[in-house]
């Protein structure tokens, strides 16, 4: 490569870096290979993360991420369309050019908002729905997402820590907000693709909600993260012994009440504690639990 070159590929880098819009470069196969922050700002809206970083996108296919859109109609000029953000839909004005290198077609998407107080209201709901701490979605969207799905079977574990307030004593207050956003990390990681939700409900108390209601799968699910819970490490610190105590409800029947599946797995979190900590309590409801 010339030196020219390379300056104009870095100039082109930061031109991108720079631009006063959303911009994503596409390979052939709508691989998204360069995005700018303002593309993340704008193309992650509602989720939960708490820094909008130029890579999040990179790896990602165009159509997943413009959703909504139907890109195969998008021309030179600018189009006005909806784009669809984790079920919201904001306002954009959407254009493309391809540029042809070795053979093969990339293309360049410039978004613009169109719409940027629904952006900002989104962006105010996301905050009053994110708990600051540990970057996971409150106790406010957890009731929320429950109060939406409860007209399907669901199950609910509530992962509370074991003696986190000798935590606290022990190392300081800071110390227990490194154990907190740990406890969040591994979570978040355990059940990402089993869970609805992950939540932190406040102090060391999270929730985890579950479309599948198999007691089988449950049980195996929460006891490989209580039991890796139990082996990870703080990464800032490693001497810190840690575990949690886990209640569960599985609710087989649709309809039971997020309230009864709330204090019944909130009952089992007891027991989990009461019995020694560090181990799970769990308890299936049906039809004769029914009540709000
Ligand atoms: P158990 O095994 O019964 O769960 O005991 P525990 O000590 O974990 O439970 P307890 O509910 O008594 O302690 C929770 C503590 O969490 C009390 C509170 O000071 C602390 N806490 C609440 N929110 C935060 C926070 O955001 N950061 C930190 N570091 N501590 C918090
Ligand atoms: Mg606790």
């Amino acid at each position: 490569m010339s030196q020219t070159f390379q300056i104009l590929a870095r100039l082109g880098h930061e031109a991108i870096r720079f631009a006063p819009f959303a911009v994503l470069v596409c390979d052939h196969d709508n691989i998204i290979r360069l995005a700018n922050s303002k593309a993340t700002e704008l193309l992650t809206v509602t989720q939960p993360s708490q820094h909008s970083s130029e890579s999040q996108l990179v790896g990602k296919s165009a159509l997943d991420v413009i959703s909504g859109v139907n890109l195969n109609q998008i021309g030179e000029s600018p189009s006005c369309e909806t784009l669809l953000v984790d079920e919201q839909r904001i306002g954009i004005e959407l254009h493309q050019a391809i540029v042809n290198l070795d053979g093969r077609d990339w293309k360049i998407f410039y978004i613009n908002e169109t719409d940027k107080q629904r952006r900002r209201e989104l962006l105010l709901e996301r905050e009053a729905s994110t708990d600051e701490l540990s970057g996971l979605p409150n106790r406010r969207a957890f009731q929320r997402t429950m109060e939406g799905n409860q007209h399907r079977p669901l199950s609910l574990a509530i992962v509370d820590i074991d003696y986190f307030k000798a935590v606290n004593d022990a190392f300081g207050h800071p110390v227990g907000d490194d154990v907190v956003k740990h406890t969040g990390r591994l979570l978040n990681e355990s059940f990402d693709e089993a869970a609805i939700l992950t939540a932190r409900m406040g102090g060391d108390e999270f929730s985890v909600l579950f479309e599948t209601t198999d007691t089988a799968s449950i049980v195996e699910l929460v006891e490989n993260f209580r039991s890796a819970f139990s082996q990870s490490k703080v990464p800032e610190h490693p001497d810190i012994e840690l575990t949690v105590s886990i209640g569960v409800a599985i609710c087989q029947v649709p309809r039971i009440g997020s309230r009864t599946l709330l204090t019944s797995a909130d009952k089992q979190l007891y027991l989990a504690k009461n019995a020694g900590r560090n181990q799970v309590a769990y308890m299936k409801l049906d039809d004769t639990n029914q009540k709000r």
